[in-house]
């Protein structure tokens, strides 16, 4: 096992990661921008190191920063969070060539998923379910696109191979719009991405978002560790997650989660990772893996008793996986909030000093959180300052469990969304389960309709 681990990233996460290595006897160094000097998570470490200023291009993207900060202070190995480097194929590339080890999947792997297209095609070979859609990039010629939208069959959705955070898509409805709908999406992918390339897929108009998470070693053992359903978005962002996933049988989790691994035993896959899919008329359709471990991770481990990033620092010491699929036991129902610093119905930022600080405790509730009374939110990062999980027997308990701890958190001196997670709580959809990705917007579009 290692001695010293260098993290790569900052807020909750940071912490979160330092007490996964504090419970592995690790030491810790934290790496940290100048905003964040004050931060708890900094002086709880064993080291820290300053690599630069606020900005993260200058600090938590510095790539040379950081592994001279990992040399002076004789890490063995780097965790990158999630965000920031931590899909960052050369990132990855450049830890291992100087000599410490990347705590995530090899550098080929991170670069194979990050292009959708190749990523597409290796899930196709595996044997995991895609959307229908065009065979690879979309060809040049225009004749041939009209083709391949008129197989699939509108509305289409052009897509930016290189593209992430919601960012280089565009639905076409009409045969009219198509051409032209694929040159500004090459052009802005071109420009946002470094890379022209796109592709076509069937556009699912109802979808919910339904993700598995997955746990592999370096010796082709997988595991999956269920599902979790992230389908309360607003402009592709995950409010709320859980799991399991309401509604939808375990045998078809199974045959999706087995899929799954297998696809991670196929590509040599290492470590922590998800499989992001739309789920519309009980078909699982791929889009896209993300190769870290991931912002709503506690409600599976709430489930199964697996500490994730554990595993994914044991995987990356080389160690095998401790458990095969049959020991892995799914109970109960997890929810998480996220808790951000923002306006809850005009989602302004709303970063500064918090002036009160009362977190919720009490059975089957964790909250992970770098935020304390007198710390100041900075404004140069995500606005996400807290996530609060409930777990219960059933989903209805965790319901319960999360209106009473939203009902007794208290963060005075900035705005947060806790009044529209405590709306939500008490949403009759949401209560009966199952809501699509687009649910959120709309619900908050007509309450605009009625204050107007
Ligand atoms: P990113 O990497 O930018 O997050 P994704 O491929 O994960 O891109 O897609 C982001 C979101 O775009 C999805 O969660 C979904 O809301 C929407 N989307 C992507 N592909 C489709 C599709 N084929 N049909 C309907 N919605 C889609």
């Amino acid at each position: 096992m290692f001695e010293k681990i260098l993290i790569a990233n900052r807020g909750e996460i940071a912490l979160r990661v330092q007490r996964a290595c504090r419970e592995l006897g690790i030491k810790t160094v934290v790496v940290h921008s100048e905003a964040d000097r004050e931060a708890k998570y900094v002086k709880l470490a064993d080291e820290s190191v300053c690599i630069g200023p606020a900005p993260s291009a200058q600090s938590y993207l510095n790539i040379p920063a950081i592994i001279s900060a990992a040399e002076v202070t004789d890490a063995q190995a780097i965790h990158p969070g999630y965000g920031f480097l931590s899909e960052n194929a050369d990132f990855a590339e450049r830890v291992e060539s100087s000599g410490f080890v990347f705590i995530g999947p090899r550098a080929e792997t991170i670069r194979l998923m990050g292009d959708k297209v190749s990523a597409k095609n290796a899930m196709k070979e595996a044997g995991v379910p895609c959307v229908p859609g065009s065979e690879g990039a979309l060809p040049e010629d225009s004749k041939e696109i009209v083709k391949i939208a008129r197989a699939i069959g509108y509305p289409v959705i052009i897509k930016a191979a290189g593209g992430g955070g919601g960012r280089g898509m565009r639905v076409v409805h009409t045969e009219a719009a198509l051409v032209n709908a694929v040159q500004m999406t090459k052009s802005e992918a071109q420009n946002a991405f470094g890379n022209p390339t796109v592709y076509m897929e069937k556009f699912l108009e109802n979808p919910r978002h339904v993700e598995i998470q997955v746990l592999a070693d370096e010796h082709r053992n997988a595991v999956y560790l269920g599902e979790r359903d992230c389908s309360m978005q607003r402009r592709h962002q995950k409010i709320i997650e859980e799991a399991p996933a309401p509604h939808i049988a375990s045998r078809h989790i199974v045959r999706i989660g087995e899929r799954c691994a297998d696809a991670c035993r196929r590509i040599g896959y290492r470590g922590a990772g998800t499989f992001e899919f739309l789920y519309e008329n009980g078909e699982f359709y791929f889009i896209e893996m993300n190769t870290r471990v991931q912002v709503e991770h506690p409600v599976s481990e709430a489930i199964t008793g697996i500490d994730i990033v554990q595993e994914q620092i044991r995987v990356a010491a080389g160690e095998k996986l401790r458990f095969k699929q049959r020991d892995i036991n799914f109970r109960g129902h997890a929810i998480e909030c996220r808790i951000n610093a923002e306006d809850p119905f005009t989602f302004v930022p709303s970063p500064g000093k918090i002036s009160f600080y009362h977190p919720p405790g009490g059975p089957g509730i964790r909250v992970d959180s770098h935020i304390y009374q007198g710390y100041t939110v900075p404004s140069h990062y995500d606005s996400m300052v807290a996530k609060v999980i409930a777990y219960g027997d059933t989903r209805e308990q965790a319901i319960r469990r999360m209106r009473i701890a939203l009902s007794e958190m208290s963060v005075e001196g900035i705005k947060t969304n806790i009044a529209l997670h405590q709306e939500l709580m008490h949403d009759a959809r949401f209560i009966e389960g199952g809501t699509s990705i687009h649910y959120l917007e709309e619900k908050l579009a007509e309450k605009g309709e009625v204050k107007k």
